[in-house]
């Protein structure tokens, strides 16, 4: 697959809404995860996805694309209807752990699906300040 940071307008909403969302990988807790992005089409229900992957660890966040573009904020359009009926909540993102990169604790933890605020509060928890003077320890 081939990652890179989504710039330019067509680009900037998944890459604004994932930086702006995590700001710490909730996989790694790297302060700078540097969300790379690329998209999987799939014939379900749910739409195509994003892939976000943090450029530290390489694990790799995914969600459905109707959700991050806000098409779901409303039961008006299919995906929102079909994510309502399914139990879900209109206007929570939801975002599943596709790879858990270099964090062989979360294998076990691939396909499971989690709220945003779910994943910004394990980041929070995981968080690693860098070390002084760092920048280039890798
Ligand atoms: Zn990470």
């Amino acid at each position: 697959m081939a990652f890179k940071r989504m710039e330019g307008f067509v680009g900037s909403v998944p890459q604004g809404f994932i930086d702006r969302s995590l700001k710490v990988c909730p996989l790694c807790g790297s302060v700078r995860p540097h969300w790379g992005i690329d998209e999987k089409m799939q014939l379900k229900l749910e739409g195509n996805l994003y892939l976000f992957q943090c450029e530290q660890c390489k694990g790799v966040l995914s969600s459905p694309i109707p959700d991050v573009t806000g098409y779901n904020n409303t039961v008006l359009t299919t995906t929102g209807l079909l994510k309502k009926l399914s139990g879900k909540k209109n206007g929570v993102i939801y975002l599943r752990i596709y790879d858990a990169g270099s964090n062989p604790d979360l294998r076990d933890s691939v396909g499971k699906e989690f709220t945003l605020q779910e994943l910004q509060a394990l980041a929070a928890e995981k968080e690693r300040p860098e070390p002084e003077g760092s920048g280039k320890f890798y």
